[in-house]
């Protein structure tokens, strides 16, 4: 595996496979890898000669010092495993070789209209351009033909669309299914930020959603969101910020269950100063 640090040793990677007429496959992280990162990786390798990992903690899409200051770092353990799985380039780069221009000077801006907006739009200001500036930027330096996104981050799917539809990037976006802990839990780099006690209840956040799946057309759709929301608050620990459900498209909220096709219910909850997140596919 070819480790990357700079754009130049990024670019000549790229330009080496390239020469070689391989098709590349790419997965952005932010590090701390679980078997959900690794689950992209894999998907990548079976769709693509080469595949490429970026392993960068964003300072732009954090919208809370305290979380980008605590989130989990494991640079080192992350390179074996990616090694040990068989990706070909790992893409590591600095906050300077990201932000030449320093943090303070960039100036990208997006506009994902409504999608942006609702939910994680609406609960962490900026987040989304950020997202949008460092996948755009990854993108360029990259260049690869496949780009894989977890549905664990559902929004973010429909803004890296978004962003590739506005910008006219030719990247295929492949989503690719949540990875759950044995008892439903989401994998998320953030779940080692928990105590014993916290991870204990957090398994109440996919449960409750598993149960909210056997609730629709017989519940209405208020009910079943009030359902959820009651259910993981009486959990002690638990505290949802919000739970809608959405059209998976449009990600409008939906008054009935007949109003979509695809109907997703996306839950953020605070437990202690972790915040999770995960989603659920009520009607398809
Ligand atoms: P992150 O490092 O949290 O930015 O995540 C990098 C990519 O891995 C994103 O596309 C996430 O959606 C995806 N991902 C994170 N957790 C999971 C999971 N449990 N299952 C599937 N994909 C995931």
């Amino acid at each position: 595996m070819i480790i990357c640090k700079t754009r130049d040793e990024i670019s000549a990677a790229v330009a080496e496979l390239r020469r070689q007429n391989k098709t590349l496959g790419f997965v952005p992280t932010m590090g701390a890898l679980h078997n959900g990162h690794l689950s992209l990786v894999k998907k990548s390798m079976s769709e693509n000669d080469c595949t490429a990992v970026s392993i960068f903690v964003n300072p732009t899409q954090f919208n809370n010092k305290h979380d980008l200051q605590t989130y989990p770092r494991t640079v080192d353990a992350d390179v074996k495993l990616l090694e040990e799985t068989g990706a070909d380039i790992a893409f590591v780069p600095s906050v300077e070789t990201m932000y030449p221009e320093g943090l303070d000077n960039v100036t990208e801006s997006y506009d994902f209209g409504f999608i942006g907006q609702v939910m994680e739009g609406a609960a962490r200001p900026g987040h989304f351009n950020g997202v949008g500036i460092v996948v755009h930027r990854l993108f360029d330096l990259v260049k690869p033909d496949r780009a894989y996104f977890g549905m664990k981050d559902f929004q973010q799917i429909a803004i890296i669309r978004e962003m590739v539809r506005q910008c006219n990037i030719n990247i295929e976006i492949i989503p690719c299914p949540i990875v759950r802990e044995d008892d439903g839990l989401a994998l998320s780099s953030r779940n080692t930020r928990l105590n014993e006690e916290q991870r204990r209840q957090a398994v109440q956040i996919s449960q409750t959603l598993f149960k909210a799946v056997g609730l629709v057309g017989e519940k209405s759709v208020d009910e079943v969101k009030e359902f959820v929301i009651s259910t993981v608050n009486s959990v002690p620990l638990l505290d949802v910020e919000y739970f809608e459900i959405v059209d998976g498209y449009s990600l409008q909220t939906i008054p009935s269950w007949n109003e979509a096709e695809w109907v997703v219910g996306c839950i953020t909850v605070n437990v202690g100063d972790v915040r999770l997140i995960d989603n659920i596919t009520l009607k398809k």
